[in-house]
């Protein structure tokens, strides 16, 4: 038993088994006999919230009607489940997961929106404020676009949903949260919510609320790094970590500098932004290498495409209708997309994660309508959960290790670079790595300056990642092996920025 559920079962023994706690084990009794496993929880809440006892059956309830009346009256914490969360209401229902589970939880804000309101993380992990050597560190953003209001909601419920069930025992969700270290960004955009609440889900239009309070779409105001990537692959330049041009940090807005110290921050390894307007699964690069031409889109490959395609079609798969290509009049085979081969996108946020940090991020369109009335947003979340729980799971394939120097100290930001593969990663500040790959044969190598490269070959499989370590030797003195020679030009964008085009993302 892990510190985590050792504390929290003692919480229970000194308080008194919680509201949750009572419910799950009087659900896991009535599904044990149907099946073990996930759970779904959202019943629950459901029950609460009109449609009381449509899944349970009265001789069921009989036996323990005074823990259900008990419960009914006393479910508060949850209460707002499946209606939008207005700004404080989203504040209160993420306080309230911390109240029910504090010792796998963590808020902490990443900065204020322009009208000074706070962008708070929701992290789930058995150590929260801690990140542990070789335990990935994972994000998922809702709500950047202030009308796409799905995404929010659903990283509402999820968070509600992972706490209820790791109190409750659940294996899946309990192996998740002590081997990762999950980062729940509800709203990117609570202004832009505002203004959009405003209105209402039938009356919301395309645009009202999609940007922050001075109207800037968010998804169009990270630093164009593409430009000067497309360059360095043409010159055999950097191709991981590109530099950001000068005085960046006045070109943005505060949200997107907001999230941009959080990346730079933490060693994030994968990321879903959630939008709405269409529904898919779309995979970078979102910029098109080639000029616009009306009409015209072209697929924009980025090295590691192969894994990119996996992981949107791990959502789309495990969605109960992305998959199926045909949503909201457009069609996308098995519900995945290349950014650009739908529509190009400058200055967004997945191409960023990619070319400026070591988090591969995905950028889901989950919903036709991108303010879908409270009525939805139960089923929303069942066809929703396994994707969102799945996609997850993700960031544990591939290979992963530390990086290490003759003294077993461990060395940080070193490079690993897959043969192959034209996008490099680094080590974090604990000396660990994390490097996203399918299934397969691979030749990896560490570098470091001042210390001897070394390449291993390894095979990775289908489950957890293969751990590979390396031992780095000092470099003798007079020799420069490793030290790749780039071509020096600095991170400023000169490509002309395309008309902002409009689309879901
Ligand atoms: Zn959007």
């Amino acid at each position: 038993m892990t510190e985590g559920i050792r504390r929290e079962r003692e919480r229970e023994r000194k308080e008194g088994p919680s509201l949750l706690a009572l419910l799950s084990g009087s659900e896991r009794r009535s599904r044990g006999r149907r099946q073990t496993g996930r759970a779904g929880s959202r019943k629950r809440v459901r029950k609460r919230s009109g449609a009381l006892f449509a899944e349970q059956s009265w001789t069921m309830l009989s036996g323990s009607s005074l823990i259900w009346i008990g419960a009914l009256l006393l479910g508060l914490t949850w209460a707002s489940d499946f209606q939008h969360h207005g700004y404080e209401e989203m504040v209160r229902a993420l306080f309230a997961i911390q109240g029910e589970c504090p010792y796998i939880t963590r808020i902490y804000s990443i900065g204020r929106s322009i009208e000074g309101r706070h962008l708070y993380v929701l992290e789930f992990s058995d150590h929260p404020g801690i990140h542990e050597a070789l335990e990935p560190e994972f994000k998922y953003v809702g709500n950047m676009h202030g009308n796409e209001v799905l995404g929010r909601e659903l990283l509402i419920y999820l968070a509600q949903f992972l706490c209820e069930e790791y109190r409750a025992g659940n294996e899946r969700i309990t192996h998740l949260i002590h081997d990762t270290r999950i980062h729940i960004l509800p709203s990117m955009n609570p202004d832009g919510y505002e203004v959009a609440a405003r209105q209402g889900p039938e009356f919301n239009g395309y645009l009202v609320g999609r940007g922050n309070a001075k109207e800037v779409d968010l998804n169009r105001n990270f630093p164009d790094l593409n430009a000067l990537m497309y360059y360095y692959e043409k010159h055999n330049g950097q191709n991981h970590h590109l530099p950001l041009p000068d005085n960046w940090e006045l070109q943005v807005e505060p949200e997107t500098l907001a999230v941009i110290k959080w990346m730079q921050n933490y060693n994030f390894i994968l990321s879903a932004n959630l939008h709405g307007g269409a529904v898919v699964a779309n995979y970078p690069f979102d910029k098109s290498r080639e000029p616009r031409i009306r009409g015209k889109t072209s697929y924009s490959t980025t090295p590691d495409d192969k894994v990119f395609k996996k992981l949107a079609k791990t959502y789309s798969y495990a969605h109960s209708w992305m998959h199926k290509g045909w949503n909201c009049g457009d069609y996308f085979d098995e519900g995945i997309t290349n950014g650009a081969s739908w529509y190009s996108l400058s200055k967004g946020m997945q191409d960023f994660n990619y070319l400026h940090t070591n988090c591969f991020e995905i950028t889901l369109e989950l919903s036709c309508d991108k303010f879908p009335p409270a009525t939805a947003l139960a089923s929303e979340w069942l066809a929703n959960r396994e994707a969102l729980v799945s996609y997850m799971e993700q960031v544990h394939h591939g290979i992963k290790g530390m990086v290490y120097d003759e003294n077993n100290n461990p060395i940080s930001n070193a490079v690993i670079s897959v043969a192959g593969i034209n996008h490099d990663i680094t080590s974090g500040t604990d000396g660990d790595y994390f490097r996203l790959l399918l299934p397969g044969t691979y030749t990896v190598t560490a570098s470091a300056p001042g210390h001897q490269p070394f390449t291993s070959t390894v095979t990775v499989g289908p489950a957890e990642a293969v751990q590979l370590h390396f031992y780095l030797k000092v470099q003798p003195k007079g020799t420069n092996l490793n030290v790749k020679a780039y071509p020096n030009k600095k991170g400023s964008s000169t490509a002309k920025i395309p008309p902002t085009n409009l689309g879901p993302r």
